[in-house]
């Protein structure tokens, strides 16, 4: 399998023409490839648990679309659902069935949920999650966590200013200073420092929104006590908790982080599994929160192809696998074999390594650890991260393109895969170690 910076001729004619064409060449940043330092991957297609570029090398992919394919690429029951449901019309801008049964799916499996609206993609779910959050409440501060990604809307968008920052800086240009101030952020797994902002803006918080899992600065468990703490900390203020399981919703566990962790949010938002690939978010809750939606209530949110019949075709397919295949314990083991012989890997070549599992996702830093925070996650070595991830690309490994990433294992690797990819794993570490040298 060759690749890697020196990738075939047809690879680097597409480079030069989508970068005139389309900012960076890319249609999302991170798909440029920068921080390693190499040129995009063009996908060719997908099969299994296999990428193969446009020139036809295969890879084995960590990375799955950024989540959303637990079945592995173009999975047959998925592909036929919406190869039926394309012949019944791509969209309608009306109601149908299709989207009522994957909504009560969703009640049935989520336990926060009892009221569901889709959206297509997860930045409206949090957007439109935090409109409503501030509607219930008649506040207007939300708080987020470093590290912690929800999604490219204005509000979510911010730097922590130094410490326990109140008036945080925009993180982009376009983004209002007067639109980042409503938007505090605290560490990850750092109760005190939600006290510290308890203690002042209280009154003023509609809602703490959070990646129950940390998966957009590698893999950052929460720590024991801290989703509870914030459950106890929004029942007694009055803000609402919102889980941001767009990441963890169907990967952690069937019912998602809230099922694994047993602590139930005010609202959730879900994504990537739930559209096995297509563009399906949705943000859902109690009745009686959800209910204040237009056009039940007064809080307005919309969209044309919202509820799209192919997409919902295709997360009811990919979530009707899941139910009678049941393969979260499965996937964990995998996913957990992974993660161990990789830092087994590391360890024994004297390469200060920590990481870890959580279901279906993953993640390794090249640092001692362990990783509470983002900060704990800025602390790896991005550098020998670069040249590892190089020579894991060379060997036919398709990882997240940055250090500060999730990976994911479906359903489609196999115990062949997995021990593949760590003795790959093994070779890539030895190549990145001989460069240092
Ligand atoms: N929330 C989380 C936890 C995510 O990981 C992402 C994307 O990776 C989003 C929200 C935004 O979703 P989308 O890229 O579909 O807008």
């Amino acid at each position: 399998m060759s690749a890697g910076p020196g990738r075939p001729a047809a690879a680097s004619d597409w480079v030069g023409r989508a970068r005139t064409v389309m900012p960076g060449g890319v249609s999302s940043p991170v798909r440029a490839f920068d921080a390693v330092g190499m040129t995009p991957l063009f996908a060719g297609r997908g099969e299994g648990a296999r990428i193969f570029d446009d020139a036809g090398c295969g890879y084995l992919d960590y990375v799955l679309s950024w989540g959303p394919l637990i079945l592995g690429h173009a999975a047959p029951p998925v592909v036929e659902a919406v190869t039926r449901a394309a012949r019944d019309g791509m969209s309608f801008g009306a109601c149908h069935t299709r989207e009522v049964e994957l909504a009560e799916r969703l009640v049935a499996w989520v336990p926060g949920v009892e009221m569901v609206r889709f959206v297509n993609s997860g930045t409206e779910a949090t957007m439109s999650a935090v409109r409503l959050a501030r509607a219930a409440t008649g506040r207007d501060l939300i708080l987020k966590f470093q590290g912690c990604y929800h999604g490219h809307a204005d509000g979510f968008l911010v730097v922590a200013g130094s410490g326990v920052a109140t008036l945080s800086l925009p993180d982009s240009p376009g983004v209002p200073g007067a639109v980042s101030a409503l938007t505090l952020t605290v560490p990850y797994n750092d109760l005190e420092a939600v006290d510290a902002i308890l203690a002042e803006h209280g009154s003023r918080l509609a809602a703490v929104i959070v990646e129950p899992v940390a998966g957009n600065a590698g893999l950052i468990p929460p720590r024991a006590g801290f989703l509870e703490g914030l459950r106890a900390r929004c029942d007694r203020t009055g803000a609402l908790l919102i889980f941001d399981e767009v990441m963890t919703g169907f990967r952690v566990a069937r019912g998602g982080a809230q099922e694994r962790y047993g602590v139930v949010p005010d609202l959730t938002t879900l994504g990537k599994v739930v559209g096995a690939g297509l563009p399906v978010a949705a943000y859902a809750g109690p009745r009686d929160l959800m209910q204040r939606v237009a056009p039940e209530g007064t809080v307005y949110q919309a969209g044309t192809l919202s509820g799209n019949p192919l997409g919902m075709a295709a997360g009811l397919a990919q979530l009707a696998v899941l139910e009678r295949t049941d393969p979260f314990a499965e996937l964990e083991r995998r996913t957990s074999t992974l993660v161990e012989g990789i830092l087994a890997a590391a360890r024994s070549r004297g390469i200060p390594a920590c990481g870890t599992a959580v279901g279906s996702m993953w993640g390794v830093y090249f640092t001692e650890g362990p990783v509470f925070d983002f900060e704990g996650a800025r602390g790896a070595d991005t550098e020998f991260f670069a040249r590892y991830y190089r020579a894991c690309f060379e060997r036919g490994l398709f990882f997240a393109p940055s250090a500060f990433e999730a990976g994911f294992v479906s359903a489609a690797h196999t115990d062949a895969d997995i021990a593949a990819t760590v003795a790959a794993v093994g070779d890539a570490l030895d190549a990145a170690l001989d460069v240092a040298g």
